[in-house]
């Protein structure tokens, strides 16, 4: 791919798809996916183009400073896993453990979401590794102070996220906390009330559940538990 192709793809994503990654959807309603005229004839669309690779959207990010993140961090935490994965969990953004190895959650609450994914697949019968699916975070860059992305960096970053799940085209997403599901849905109300629901991104149905660094804190066990049953669901969904 050269240039002026790879240009034309930002193009394209900017004009469409940041717009349509915090299209709002409301609970349960499906965004139809195109049809095809028959199943075993796919008909190219001139309007999109081919899709693209993980490694051609890491190629355009670049070392990246298209925003304000670019200042203070490190490594740039693009995503891990699977590039064929059917699930995919999202989280808000890289912590100092994430920005120094330049990989997504990998510090303490990493280690809990890794715990949850595998025990959770074990429990119920399925063989899953955190290696299978794919994890990934809405800005790429750590927030200095691991505070919240604001709206411009997430705008100018969701790209990229956009772009990242269009290649993957998973079965369907987990939006770990309240930034990913806003990224993901539009949905503005909490966690709490959004949690444990299926709602859309495009096509693929997307589960919210807490972040694991709010099920680390130790006054949250019924939090805990609610995540597990969340869990439970998405992982039933996937791979039965
Ligand atoms: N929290 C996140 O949202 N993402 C990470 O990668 C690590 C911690």
């Amino acid at each position: 791919m050269d240039a002026d192709q790879l240009r034309q793809y930002l193009e394209f994503y900017q004009d469409l798809g940041i717009k349509t990654l915090y299209r709002r959807s409301s609970p349960e309603a499906a965004i139809p996916a195109p049809q095809n005229p028959t199943p075993d004839t796919p008909a190219p669309n001139p309007q999109l183009p081919a899709p693209e690779s993980l490694l051609q959207i890491l190629n355009d990010i670049g070392d990246c400073h298209r925003c304000r993140l670019c200042e203070q961090r490190s490594k740039i935490v693009f995503g891990v896993g699977n590039e064929h994965a059917p699930l995919v969990f999202v989280g808000e953004g890289p912590g100092a453990d994430e920005d120094a190895q330049g990989i997504p959650f990998v510090g303490r609450a990493g280690q809990l979401l890794t715990q949850m994914i595998e025990n959770t697949a074990r429990k119920e019968g399925i063989d899953l590794k955190r290696e299978d699916v794919y994890i990934c975070n809405v800005v790429k860059c750590r927030p200095p102070g691991n505070r919240t992305p604001e709206p411009d960096e997430m705008e100018t970053c969701g790209q990229f996220l956009y772009r990242q799940l269009m290649a993957i085209r998973p079965k369907a997403l987990c939006a770990l906390g309240g930034t990913a599901a806003r990224a993901l849905t539009g949905h503005k109300e909490g966690v709490t009330k959004m949690r444990g629901r299926w709602f859309k991104w495009r096509d693929i149905p997307v589960m919210i559940t807490y972040h694991p660094s709010y099920l680390l804190r130790p006054y949250n066990q019924n939090a805990k538990r609610e995540a597990w049953e969340d869990l439970k669901k998405i992982l039933h969904f996937v791979y039965d």
